[in-house]
């Protein structure tokens, strides 16, 4: 097998005739039934293999001793031609043995295809999917070459494959033009549906990395990240940022709940006699019977979604990026949509907080940072104070105050605060640390909170914010009316409070 290098893609949309098209579709079909016909075999195989005496054999060796069991279940595998190379030749030998799918692809394209549907089985072979799914009519939308000299490949304006030439839609996107002058190791073939209309799109696979766009510097110190079902909270040396978390999200996410409800009223006017008369589901076996105006609801509700997707990644980039700058070293509490579910509601998974995270992670990690992701139980911050006094507030609780030793802070900012200094190998906060740090950030910390409640006001009436624009962080140290002096920030404080308390409404009414 070769070395595996790092690789990025690049996608270029393609410009495609009718003829095209039609070209384009047949291919796809026969690399479909290609890629049912390889699974099909495949599972037959890894079928006699588990059944094998080699098998069970193997299974009875110790598992610590990795090697000789390893080995033994590599036998299996070997006696009954069940490993990608052995599926490939079977691929080849369907496709001699027909004349259509053997007109319509290509060596290369039938062996990844052949390699696609061993994946498939091998995550079924190691216990990570339960089965295999074959795949129906436009389940199936891309088929890729093996390298960029054979096959589907690009030719620097767009992509030859076998008689057929389509020419790439390139602009001047710097991102676009990094990957066409990078090393292109294969290209795939993507077909997309938006608005019911068919796209192509190619990808190039593209070795090394993908491209940094100059203006997303990465800063170098350590950033406290609380993420929260709306608010973010972002603390780093010098800087605090409280904003809203994928809010923009919200809109769409009503459009899709209506649609939602319009289709089950539209499936249960078309099959009354599969619901029972409490209107549940009957549990027998039934037909349904789609019309077409469920079927354009459905269609509608699922170009929604695909915006909502695209809305969702540039809004996770922005943040993603606007954290970086920051700095490259993170210290963030790890969330799971489950446990955002237990607090608001099943409907929050839309915003995505783990793939937000992911991405967070891959791109600090590809700018030469670390993140650390830390349990929530071990260290309860949302429960504690700079004096070490623990005290459970409710959700609705937006202000930290502390009955002992008075603090009040902006309880996402204090949680994003104490993350600094959660040690990184016992995952606990160092409280003496981050007393000591207190002093030198605390007017950053109140800036920061008094800015991000002003822009939520703006968030939730559409209205300008006092201070405008995003120079408003940087203006307020200036040309703030409040001084410097430690009471005067005290009423600050008390002012933001006030401010950021309404947005709450907002946000149990996105959950119900
Ligand atoms: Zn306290």
């Amino acid at each position: 097998m070769a070395a595996k290098t790092s690789s990025f893609v690049t996608e270029v949309p393609l410009i495609t005739t009718s003829k095209d098209l039609a070209v384009l579709a047949a291919r796809l079909e026969a690399g479909r039934q290609l890629y049912n016909a390889v699974l099909s075999e495949g599972r037959k195989r890894l079928q006699l293999v588990r059944d094998s005496e080699l098998y069970q054999q193997a299974r009875l060796i110790d598992k610590n001793d990795k090697k000789a069991r390893n080995s033994a279940f590599q036998k299996a595998r070997e006696a009954y031609r069940f490993s990608d190379y052995d599926l490939q030749a079977f691929a080849n030998k369907t496709a001699i043995a027909s004349v259509w799918i053997k007109s319509n692809l290509d060596v290369h394209t039938i062996q990844k295809v052949a390699t696609r549907a061993f994946k498939a089985l091998e995550r079924m072979a190691f216990g990570k999917a339960k089965k295999v799914r074959f795949k129906q009519k436009g389940q199936f939308s891309s088929l890729e070459g093996k390298t960029n000299k054979q096959g589907i490949r690009w030719t620097g304006n767009g992509v030859e494959w076998s008689r057929l030439k389509l020419q790439a839609i390139i602009n001047n996107d710097p991102v676009i033009l990094h990957g066409l002058n990078s090393k292109i190791k294969y290209v795939r073939l993507v077909r997309r549906i938006l608005n019911q209309k068919t796209y192509w799109f190619a990808q190039l696979v593209c070795e090394g990395k993908p491209y940094q766009k100059p203006q997303n510097t990465v800063g170098d110190g350590i950033v406290g990240m609380d993420l929260g079902v709306s608010t973010v909270a972002i603390v780093s040396d010098n800087e605090t940022i409280l904003t809203a978390f994928a809010v923009e999200l919200i809109s769409k996410q009503k459009l899709i709940r209506k649609l939602q409800r319009k289709m089950d009223r539209q499936r249960r006017a078309n099959n009354p006699d599969n619901f029972n008369s409490n209107g549940t589901v009957k549990k027998s076996s039934k037909r349904w019977n789609k019309s077409n105006r469920y079927k354009k609801t459905a269609a509608k509700k699922r170009e929604i979604e695909r915006k909502q997707a695209a809305q969702r990644k540039s809004s996770h980039g922005k943040l993603v990026n606007q954290t970086l700058k920051l700095g490259k070293h993170i210290k963030t509490e790890k969330v799971s949509v489950k446990a955002w579910q237990k607090k608001w509601g099943k409907s929050i998974g839309f915003k995505s907080p783990s793939s937000f995270q992911s991405e967070l992670v891959r791109k600090a990690e590809n700018a030469g940072g670390t993140v650390l992701m830390f349990s929530t139980h071990k260290t309860a911050l949302s429960q504690t104070c700079l004096c070490g006094n623990k005290q459970k507030k409710s959700l609705s609780q937006r202000v930290h105050h502390c009955s002992v030793c008075g603090l009040k802070m902006q309880r996402d900012i204090l949680s994003a605060y104490l993350s600094r200094y959660v040690d990184p190998k016992t995952e606990t906060l160092s409280i003496q640390l981050a007393r000591n740090g207190w002093l030198g950030m605390e007017k950053s910390l109140l800036d920061g909170w008094r800015d991000g409640s002003n822009q939520r006001q703006v968030l939730q009436r559409g209205e300008p914010p006092q201070r405008t624009g995003s120079s408003a962080r940087t203006a307020t140290s200036s040309k703030s009316p409040i001084s410097n002096d430690g009471s005067e920030w005290m009423s600050s404080n008390l002012i933001a409070r006030e401010k950021s308390e309404p947005v709450r409404v907002n946000e149990t009414r996105v959950v119900s």
